[in-house]
């Protein structure tokens, strides 16, 4: 997974959200198979000619009106500008170019970043010479496309794949180091944290340079184990103007878990899990890191009675569904409590993410779960599951080789994702499952 980031820009209404769908679609086949988890409107990951980035729908960061604040728009555009390796700036044809698109464009133009104008709702030729008028823009690269019908969309994915290096792409394992991203809400506690840990100076062993220069990587020694934390610049210098803004820290966090192995989402006890914490943690789950959540502030829950910490773990644990096999930590950073027990679960999370089981054993005992509980039969004809096997992929990944792939179905899927998780050690992890052929 390279960190390669795209952010579609523009005013309200030229089709942002509808472009970004699009580009997803062809994932969509693949992130299906990580246990049914939905994608979200503001952020995704897209596929083309082998190469992966992220993708950010910036609109759907503010409210889709009319009446939207120039400002607001003018904020989403300035980050992107920080942020993102690659803008697409995209401008609706059926109004040519408005005041507004003129203003995004001024700021654009003083963007080092490769700028990408992306002229929408073309759907046919006539609109095609209609817009023509965006040249006087003044950007060099311009491309034309319908987004509901998809056409010119090819042409636009080409030259921003062209753009990806190819060592962003294949970087992945540049240590054997565990890489732990801190990742949260504003105000969750990740400084304070960080501030936690680093304040053990002597634990410190040195600091490497990340793979982008937002991030810092450093190099941490505690409990005789070596690990790597990584720390968005954002984390540790603090009072950027934005960085109130959810857009701004969505995008840094999408960062960090692009080059950790694992994410602790950090959560605020007397807040609960927001939508945004929920989106945040399904996107850590189609990027098959490792998760820890540590419910923080906890000292600030009152009435540990009736809130104990078993009663809050179930509730969360219903909202994380279907991927709810995590560790969940209770913690208190003024109190240093459980802080460390927290990197500690991060690192056993790291050593469940490389665990490799015997083909033999997974047989055995896979086998025999399945023959207790078969596949439903499909017309009239039995699902036949005979061999599984573990893919000598990064994290871990299963195939099941059967007669009719196709038709075995999600709560059958589940059960065998359940049955893994019960025979072997895969809190924190995500599973992937697939059905061939044999
Ligand atoms: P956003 O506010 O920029 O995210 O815009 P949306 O994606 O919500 O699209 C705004 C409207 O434009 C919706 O009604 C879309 O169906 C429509 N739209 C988006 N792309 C196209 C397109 O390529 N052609 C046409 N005709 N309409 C489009
Ligand atoms: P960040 O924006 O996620 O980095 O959050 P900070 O580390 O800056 O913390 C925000 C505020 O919450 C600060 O005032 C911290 O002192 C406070 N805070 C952090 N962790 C805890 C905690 O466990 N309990 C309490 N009571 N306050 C905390």
């Amino acid at each position: 997974m390279s960190g390669f980031t795209v952010a579609i820009v523009g005013r309200p209404n030229v089709g942002k959200s509808t472009l970004f769908n699009r580009l997803l679609e062809q994932r969509k086949a693949i992130v299906d198979d990580v246990s049914g988890v939905t994608r979200d409107r503001q952020y995704g990951i897209a596929d083309w000619n082998g190469k992966t980035f992220n993708v950010i729908d910036t609109g759907g960061f503010v409210a889709n009106s009319e009446d939207i604040f120039e400002r607001e728009i003018r904020k989403q555009v300035k980050i992107a500008m920080e942020e993102a390796n690659v803008l697409l700036f995209m401008c609706d044809v059926t109004t040519g170019i408005t005041d507004l698109d003129a203003e995004v464009a001024d700021m654009l133009r003083r963007s080092s970043k490769p700028v990408f104008v992306v002229i929408n709702k073309v759907d046919n030729s006539e609109r095609l010479l209609e817009a023509t008028e965006f040249y006087s823009l003044g950007f060099e690269k311009i491309f034309f496309l319908s987004s509901i019908t998809g056409s010119g969309t090819g042409e636009l994915l080409d030259e921003v794949a062209a753009l990806i290096p190819e060592e962003l792409q294949a970087q992945a394992q540049d240590s054997e180091l565990p890489k732990i991203a801190i990742i949260g809400q504003p105000n969750v506690g990740k400084s304070s944290l960080l501030n936690a840990l680093v304040g053990e100076e002597r634990n410190i062993v040195s600091d490497i340079a990340g793979t982008t220069r937002d991030t810092i990587h450093t190099h941490y020694k505690l409990f005789q184990k070596d690990f790597v934390l990584i720390d968005t610049a954002g984390i540790r210098r603090k009072a950027k103007v934005h960085e109130d803004l959810e857009f701004y820290s969505v995008i840094r966090a999408i960062k960090a878990m692009d080059e950790a192995d694992i994410c602790i989402l950090m959560l605020d006890a007397t807040k609960g899990i927001t939508a945004q914490d929920l989106s945040i943690f399904s996107l850590a789950v189609r990027k098959g890191k490792g998760i820890v959540v540590l419910v923080n502030k906890w000292d600030l829950v009152e009435d540990k009675q009736t809130n104990s910490a078993r009663d809050y773990e179930n509730e969360l644990k219903k909202r994380l569904a279907p991927f709810s096999d995590v560790p969940i930590i209770f913690t208190s950073v003024p109190d240093k409590q459980r802080i460390f027990k927290a990197i500690e679960e991060a690192l056993r999370v790291f050593e469940n993410r490389q665990r490799k089981i015997p083909t033999s054993k997974l047989n055995d005992i896979m086998l025999k779960a399945i023959e207790s509980f078969h596949p439903p039969v499909v017309r009239g004809t039995p699902i036949r599951i005979k061999y599984v096997t573990q893919l000598p992929t990064y994290t871990p990944a299963f195939a099941f080789f059967c007669n009719l792939p196709d038709d075995v179905k999600q709560p059958y899927k589940n059960y065998l994702e359940n049955q893994l998780r019960a025979n072997f050690d895969f809190q924190g992890v995500p599973l992937k499952l697939f059905f061939r052929k044999k």
